[in-house]
């Protein structure tokens, strides 16, 4: 049976990039060695890194001054290097999830955090005020869990930082507007195990405090991202998924197809009378689409789960903090996908 992948990470990537990365676990770039036994240091190996950091640019519209790096240790760790690297004594950060309150939690070792918070997590506070004298700002742009997201490119006149775990690459961003803006690559991008982050090299150097060689930006930017050894499965599959976006015209094509992709299935959750959308209106996520059984019919959500798994549609059961459903409409979800979701909630509304 045809699968439909809705999981929320690791999740969705294009069958070109699996199919690339397949046929270079057996012969790497004609070497006849496998990607994964070969040095990083290697010529072909290096030629992947230097392309991937390209076309990463290029995708992005990167200006002058910004490095990107690909590293270890997930987005959860540069929940607390962003700090290390950056907080000399106060910081705010926007708390509109659980990613971002992990993000706070490791904060708060290196200094004071103001933070601004909406009163739950189905909207995005707007129109705050922020203290001048911090150091910088931290936005989560896209909340995975809760279905929230921001769509602009905020300038609160202090420098801004972003998660962008799990929205990267599904609209364009004016990348001038930021400091640093990382995201772990399991979401939109590559097999887990490697972490993206797009940083202006001015930034760092502002604290006097020791860091530890690993967790020092400083360090990756110069080895451009080969001071130790990276994670060179999940960058090879990264820079597959690079050239896929290219191919489907760039951030501003695959925004089209995510924008479809989303309106056609909140305009069904909208108007099935079985479903009802967890988040306002205004702020709706075009990445994780978040909905529950109208209180009339609570009772029918596992049966709903069933029918889906009957259809091949995998991975819409809702985050255990939230309930009800998801369903993760990353870039590379063929649309039809999200036609097969639809059909089948429509086919549950007439039974019930
Ligand atoms: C998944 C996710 C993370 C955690 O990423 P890891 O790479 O597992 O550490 C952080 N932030 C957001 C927004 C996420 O979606």
């Amino acid at each position: 049976m045809k699968k439909h992948n809705f999981y929320a990470g690791p999740a969705v990537l294009p069958n070109s990039v699996i199919d690339k990365t397949i046929s270079a676990l057996k012969n790497f770039a004609g070497t006849g060695i496998s990607l994964a036994c070969i040095s990083h240091r290697s010529k072909e190996f290096d030629d992947v890194i230097n392309e991937a950091q390209d076309l990463f640019k290029e995708i992005l519209n990167i200006p002058e001054g910004y490095s990107v790096l690909f590293l270890g240790g997930g987005a959860s760790t540069q929940f607390a290097m962003l700090p290390y690297n950056l907080m000399k004594k106060k910081a705010v950060y926007v708390n509109t999830g659980t990613w971002s309150k992990k993000a706070i939690k490791e904060a708060k070792i290196f200094g004071e955090v103001v933070e601004i918070k909406a009163d739950d997590f189905t909207s995005i506070p707007k129109n705050y005020k922020v203290p001048k004298d911090a150091d910088y700002i931290h936005i989560t742009s896209n909340n995975t869990i809760f279905g929230t997201a921001i769509f602009e490119d905020f300038d609160f006149g202090i420098p801004l930082t972003a998660d962008m775990s799990s929205d990267i690459f599904s609209r364009p961003i004016d990348i001038s507007k930021y400091a640093v803006i990382y995201g772990g690559a399991q979401k939109n991008m590559a097999p887990a195990g490697v972490t993206f982050v797009i940083i202006r090299n001015d930034i760092i150097g502002k604290t006097d405090r020791k860091i530890p060689t690993m967790l020092d930006y400083k360090t990756h930017i110069k080895k451009n991202s080969m001071f130790n050894t990276p994670p060179v499965i999940p960058i090879f599959a990264a820079l597959q998924t690079l050239k896929w976006i290219k191919k489907h015209g760039g951030v501003e094509g695959v925004q089209k197809m995510s924008q479809e992709k989303a309106k056609m299935l909140y305009d069904e959750i909208d108007r099935n009378k079985l479903f009802v959308g967890t988040v306002a209106k205004e702020d709706r996520s075009i990445m994780n689409i978040c909905f529950v059984m109208a209180d009339k019919y609570k009772n029918l959500e596992d049966g709903f789960l069933e029918l889906a798994i009957s259809k091949g549609i995998t991975g819409i059961k809702g985050h255990r903090s939230v309930g009800g459903f998801r369903a993760s409409t990353y870039n590379s979800l063929p649309k039809e996908s999200v036609k097969e979701l639809i059909k089948t909630m429509k086919e549950f509304e007439q039974k019930n």
